[in-house]
């Protein structure tokens, strides 16, 4: 099977986050097809590795999402979702294929030292993320992990082109859900009630006050279900908190709290901010972003990419291990997480054969290194 083919399939049967179960069958089929051995990971994730020459504790770690969105396919190709109300609109299906491509590539060339390990990952779209539930398993252990590498597919970069950020690129993501209990009663009876409408506007406004260049305080719902003479005993809001830094993560959400209990305190209410923690900052290692530009740049088109203040669960490795996520041009048509997004299959061949490249590059290098230390 071509990795089109291999990505068509998926494309056809898409799986939301976590319940990728005819996926991960349709991958472990495949490289038992190949040859390359596998196991389940994540409960519905497949993490096959190839052992090459040399130092095997030495791996480097290829990583693909392979989770879908709850979007109804607008697309009309050959290989639309059969799954009706489930559409792979954010370039996941690529992702797998252009993963699939790499180990085929790897286990017929060979010719490199050290361990690939390709994880397709499950539930990257959904808290707590399957890069989560990855780590938990501790599956690397007794390897050392000397690169972990992840792409995105990017419809506004043209086939052909590479995107790459070193240091701090994608955000933390964390959710918001504010609860303000008061007292409430007749409206026009103020002196009766203790206002929790007045105290969530205020705290709605101290929290936006909170954004700066590098991070975002939103508050996308507020529900006060009072009426003209009415008001609520409680107030309810949620929203998201993104920053590009962990400390400044933690530091934000110290300041929501302390917020939280003086607003409370000035308005005689209380004050519940329950911040879920979402996905850790995308830090991208600057040795592994230099080398993979470098590789890039002498063979496709390279662009250095801006701050984003979306999330991925990638950034759960970037914790870890040393690090690179980077962009795949796709072009096409449509934005990603819309019914109309349709990537260019051409972009699958340039991803191939640049993550086959870097993998084996960032081997040599590694093993250099190596050698130079037992010098
Ligand atoms: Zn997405
Ligand atoms: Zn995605």
């Amino acid at each position: 099977m071509t990795p089109v083919e291999f990505r068509r399939h998926l494309h056809a049967y898409p799986e939301l986050s976590f319940g990728e179960e005819q996926t991960a069958r349709f991958i472990a089929e495949q490289l038992t097809a190949l040859g390359i051995e596998h196991r389940s990971i994540a409960r519905t994730g497949v993490l096959a590795r190839i052992v090459g020459g040399g130092d095997t504790r030495r791996a480097v770690v290829l990583r693909a999402d392979i989770d879908a969105l709850p979007i109804h396919e607008a697309v009309d190709v050959t290989w639309r979702s059969r799954n009706e109300g489930v559409m792979h609109a954010c370039g996941h299906d690529v992702h797998a294929a252009v993963l699939f491509g790499v180990l085929k590539r790897l286990k017929e060339e060979g010719g490199f030292d050290g361990t690939v390990f390709g994880l397709f990952q499950p539930g990257e779209e959904c808290v707590p993320g399957g890069a989560s539930l990855v780590l938990a398993e501790k599956p690397f252990e007794g390897y050392d992990v000397i690169a972990m590498i992840g792409e995105h597919v990017e419809p506004r970069l043209e086939v052909g082109t590479f995107g790459f950020r070193a240091g701090k690129y994608m955000a933390s993501n964390d959710e918001l859900h504010i609860t303000v209990h008061g007292k409430g009663g007749h409206a026009a009876m103020r002196e009766q009630i203790k206002d929790p409408v007045t105290a969530a506007a205020d705290m709605t406004l101290q929290l936006t006050a909170m954004n700066s260049a590098d991070s975002v305080v939103s508050i996308g719902r507020f529900i006060a279900d009072g009426a003209t003479n009415v008001i609520p005993d409680t107030v309810a809001m949620q929203g998201t908190m993104r920053t590009f830094d962990e400390s400044l993560r933690e530091q934000i959400k110290r300041n929501i709290h302390e917020a939280a209990a003086a607003t409370g305190t000035k308005y005689g209410v209380t004050i519940d901010a329950d911040i879920r923690r979402g996905y850790p900052c995308v830090v991208n290692n600057p040795q592994l972003t230099a080398t993979a530009r470098t590789l890039a740049a002498g063979n496709y088109r390279t662009v250095e990419l801006p701050l984003r203040t979306t999330a991925e669960d990638f950034g759960f490795y970037c914790s870890v291990y040393p690090s690179l996520f980077y962009r795949l041009g796709t072009g096409g048509t449509g934005a990603t997480h819309t019914p109309l997004f349709n990537p260019d299959e051409r972009a699958i061949g340039y991803g191939i054969e640049f993550m086959n490249k870097l993998t084996r590059t960032i081997l040599e290098n590694g093993k250099e290194k190596r050698e130079d230390n037992i010098r």
